[in-house]
């Protein structure tokens, strides 16, 4: 067993003044039990704990981090920046690039908004949403998360997933009302929906490629369907890609798909692990925005510098040839060859990867649904996941979430996650 002493240590004293000694549930094993490790230290595709231990990084601050933890490029951005200044509260040509670099990727950006999270993204988006199109009610999917805004926090799988938590207390039924929740993958679903409250719809939300409920892929037709039926009912279509953008191709999920939202929400890989998200879509709809429409949004630290310069180096370290292309090879083999060696253990694993991004769930499959992913024996992959780290590997402590890939990851690293798997099934 390596050893946790500092980290327990750590943690102890983080829960005297830390809910549950932690800043986002997740991050605090509730779902995998054990103590949480925590990181001194991270460079490519590893992180240190506290009392030494190195990991091979799955997590990668939960997408974030595409070209690996301290990439020298990313580096040099923050700390050239941080010598000119960390925030001004002042437009900066940096974001205008940010911004164009962003409408060149993804196809359905014209204009986009910066904002500092995930959360505040789709916030945002619905707000818009709404203004737009004078209706009330928000369409979302069964265990996809939009971050914790009142009106998204319901049925919002991950964390609340994971704890299984329907719902939060503290969300106003009345908030709660106004958002209508829809099985993934099923569009006859949604038909019925529009069928009898297509007119009081400003948007249907989903993350094109689930992610929160460990990844899921769209059924062939069911984005195309979404995007027909929301045009036919005047409602608009989110792409909350706030995982997928930038994860699954460098277009997002709507470039992979070929099918253009309305709006789109993105964070996480945006910010190269710098906070920083945004929201985007066509001018018409855009133009609502403040100080142009009177929708209002707006944030003292939108934009920030640091972030901004770290998402641009993160972007176009991406966007060189091939970068991506090898990425993705990698993903396919490792996600592969984890299904493999736990299927030839006896074990119960269906795999899913798109893009960067994979889970290794184990369920006899098929997965399409929040149902069919609840229905994984989280029991297994608690003592899997703890296997894993003992062997050095660092994956999402919960069944209900990715593994991310960088581009620090490399064949060699792919060989010794598949040996750390083999030696982890086996002491199951
Ligand atoms: C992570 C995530 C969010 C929330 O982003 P934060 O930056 O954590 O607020 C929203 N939507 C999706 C799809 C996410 O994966």
């Amino acid at each position: 067993m390596p050893p946790t002493s500092r980290s327990r240590a750590a943690f102890d004293r983080a829960r005297r003044v830390l809910p549950g000694g932690v800043n986002s549930p997740v991050r605090a094993f509730k779902a995998v039990g054990g103590v949480p490790r925590f990181i001194a230290r991270g460079q490519g595709p590893h992180v240190w704990d506290v009392d030494g231990n190195r990991y091979v990084d799955y997590v990668l601050s939960w997408g974030p981090l595409i070209v690996g933890h301290a990439h020298p490029e990313v580096v040099r951005a923050i700390c050239e920046q941080a010598g000119l200044g960390t925030s001004y509260g002042a437009p900066t040509e940096a974001e205008t690039a940010l911004a164009e670099l962003i409408a060149d990727m993804v196809p359905s950006v014209e204009v986009v908004r910066l904002v500092n999270s995930g959360t505040e993204a789709t916030m945002s988006a619905l707000r818009l949403a709404r203004a737009f199109t004078n209706r009330p009610k928000i369409v979302k999917m069964e265990g996809h998360y939009h971050g914790h805004a009142d009106h998204l926090l319901v049925s919002a799988g991950s964390g609340v997933a994971t704890f299984g938590l329907p719902n939060s207390p503290g969300v106003l039924p009345a908030v709660a009302q106004e958002t209508i929740v829809i099985p993934f993958n099923d569009l006859e679903a949604a038909e019925a929906l529009f069928e009898r409250v297509g007119d009081q719809v400003a948007a249907v939300i989903l993350e094109p490629v689930a992610g929160n409920m460990g990844v899921v892929p769209p059924q062939p037709g069911y984005l195309e369907g979404l995007r027909e039926l929301t045009r036919a009912h005047g409602a608009l279509l989110i792409f909350d890609e706030v995982m997928t953008g930038f994860r699954v191709h460098l277009g997002g999920a709507q470039a992979l798909y070929g099918v253009e939202p309305d709006l789109t929400t993105l964070g996480k890989v945006i910010g190269g692990g710098l906070p920083v998200g945004a929201y985007g879509g066509r001018r018409e709809i855009m133009e609502l925005v403040a100080p142009e429409g009177p929708v209002y949004q707006a944030g003292t630290l939108s934009g920030n510098p640091l972030a901004v310069r770290a998402g641009l180096v993160t972007l176009e370290l991406i966007r060189q040839p091939g970068a991506f292309e090898a990425m993705v090879r990698r993903a396919e083999r490792l996600a592969q060859g984890m299904v493999r060696i736990a299927r030839e253990a006896g074990l119960p694993a269906t795999g899913h990867q798109v893009g960067t991004m994979f889970s290794l769930f184990f369920a006899e499959g098929p997965i399409t649904t929040y149902a069919d992913a609840k229905g994984s024996d989280t029991d297994l992959y608690a003592r899997f996941f703890h296997a894993m780290l003992e062997a050095g590997v660092y994956l999402a402590p919960s069944q209900f979430e990715a593994a991310f890939l960088s581009t620090a990851h490399t064949d060699e690293i792919i060989d010794f996650t598949l040996e750390a798997t083999a030696q982890a099934v086996n002491r199951l």
